[in-house]
């Protein structure tokens, strides 16, 4: 495998992007994800933040610290993984990291790798979506990518630009990607407006170094207030209202979650009202 360090975005050609590496190492080594030439995009993402632009290469650690980063997505990075792993992973790393579902962690072949069954709904799946779970039972992980949906966040990339919510898609039979980017297109900014207030909050199995059961950002401003869950669907999932909870469809392992949302939600609203 050859390994590049292109300085130009000019010099970028095919290839497997790494950036903090705390996911596709993990990948590469079980052979879940494969390549012939891996791609340090490390000199060509921007990285930092300036305003409402935080470039795709600041790291989760540099977020929780910034004071000028709305409280959520501060919150949803300090709440992320451990101090070590926080001074590696890139924030556009994280929005693309994959399902932690063990089956396909495992390379099962279940739907997400191409096949024709999700092992999860009839196996282990104390973990797993209560929304959209129909196709892949799998749940978002990441707290950072429900922290920006509710601060309804947009996205650039090398090709165009979009909001946060428009780079994630459900799979399905014709597509198991889980989002909308193309082969190649890389994440360099993300622009974040500051609300008037938000948080995230979440539950875990333990108080640190652990994904969410649940996660809930909030954000509001002047009269409306997103909120935006983690955990609970294959993607970020956005909440038109918290009466939403009442369609969740959740699994037999998974009906708890409905139960941890709703004071979740509540409690979210309460601090940013
Ligand atoms: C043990 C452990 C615990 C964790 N706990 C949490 C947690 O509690 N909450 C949470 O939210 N996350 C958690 N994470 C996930 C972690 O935050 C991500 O692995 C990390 O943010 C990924 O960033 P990276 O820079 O290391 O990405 P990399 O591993 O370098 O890349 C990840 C993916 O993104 C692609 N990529 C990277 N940058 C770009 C870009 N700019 N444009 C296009 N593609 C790109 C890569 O090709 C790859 O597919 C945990 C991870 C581990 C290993
Ligand atoms: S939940 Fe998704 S990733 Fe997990 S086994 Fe089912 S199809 Fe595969």
């Amino acid at each position: 495998m050859e390994l590049l360090r292109p300085s130009s975005l000019d010099e970028v050609d095919g290839g497997l992007p790494i950036h903090g590496g705390t996911e596709v190492v993990p990948l590469l080594r079980d052979g879940i994800l494969t390549t012939d030439r891996l791609v340090d995009i490390r000199g060509v993402i921007p990285r930092g933040v300036d305003g409402r632009v935080i470039g795709a290469g600041t790291t989760l650690a540099e977020l929780e610290r910034d004071l000028h980063v709305p409280a959520a997505l501060r919150e949803a990075c300090r709440l992320a993984a451990s101090p070590q792993l926080r001074n590696m992973s890139s924030v556009g790393g994280n929005l693309l990291q994959s399902t932690r579902c063990w089956y396909w962690r495992l390379n099962y072949p279940c739907r997400l790798h191409g096949g024709d069954r999700c092992h999860a709904r009839e196996g282990e799946h104390r973990e797993h979506a209560i929304f959209a779970n129909d196709f892949c039972a799998s749940a978002h992980p990441s707290d950072v990518a429900a922290a920006l949906l509710a601060l309804n966040a947009r996205v650039r990339t090398a090709r165009r630009e979009l909001p946060l919510a428009e780079l994630y898609r459900l799979p399905d039979d014709a597509d198991r990607a889980v989002t909308t980017l193309e082969p190649g297109e890389l994440i360099l900014e993300l622009e974040v407006p500051q609300p008037q207030a938000s948080t995230y909050l979440k539950a875990m199995d333990r108080n640190r170094f652990t994904f969410a059961l649940v996660g809930v950002a909030a954000a509001r401003s002047g009269e409306e207030t997103r909120l935006a869950l983690s955990a609970v669907a294959p993607i970020p999932w956005l909440l038109g209202s918290p009466d939403d909870l009442d369609r969740a469809t959740p699994l037999p392992g998974t009906a708890y979650k409905v139960d941890l949302a709703r004071p979740l939600i509540r409690r979210a609203l309460d601090a940013v009202a």
